[in-house]
């Protein structure tokens, strides 16, 4: 069992649980803190195999209802990056605004931030006559660690390397 459930984002949570008219569970409670105590990018194995290690068995079904409700809620990101699985990511994190760097060989994801990309982002959007609300950058490749172990990118052919990652 979790130690404590007293996390300021259980409570936002617990909120729009109520809100919704929804239960707010013990369950539903242990799945948003793991999430909310991960600075990471959680995939539902992750989730899981954290909440057993903290002593709560809860089954898969669970925690993706819980983890759609939490997307619904916005106070949780889910990604998908090309894994065939999603990854989740609270988005009240110290980088609000981030992109990410996905490694197709390793799996890791490192965040940055970038002035420029928010430049580039407003100024084309300007140019469109669009008003933007938010963005996403994926940029897929090899990780330093990853080139240093003589990983190699694997041959995309005509694909669209995006789509196939
Ligand atoms: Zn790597
Ligand atoms: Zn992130």
């Amino acid at each position: 069992m979790n130690a404590s459930l007293n996390h300021p984002f259980i409570r936002l949570f617990g909120r729009y649980l109520r809100d919704q008219g929804l239960p707010v569970t013990q369950q539903r409670e242990a799945v948003a803190q793991v999430v909310f105590s991960s600075s990471g990018h959680l995939s539902v194995d992750d989730i899981e195999q954290q909440l057993r290690d903290g002593g709560d068995r809860i089954g898969k079904a669970t925690i993706y209802r819980t983890l759609d409700l939490l997307v619904k809620s916005k106070l949780v990101d889910e990604h998908d990056f090309g894994e065939g699985f999603k990854r989740y990511e609270h988005r009240l994190s110290r980088e609000p605004v981030h992109e990410h760097l996905i490694c197709m060989e390793c799996g890791s994801v490192t965040e940055f931030r970038s002035e420029e990309v928010q430049r580039v982002e407003e100024r084309i959007a300007a140019e469109h006559g669009f008003r933007p609300t938010r963005h996403k950058l994926e940029i897929y490749g090899l990780c330093r660690a990853c080139q240093e172990a003589g990983a190699e990118v694997r041959d995309q052919g005509l694909t669209c390397p995006i789509e196939s990652v």
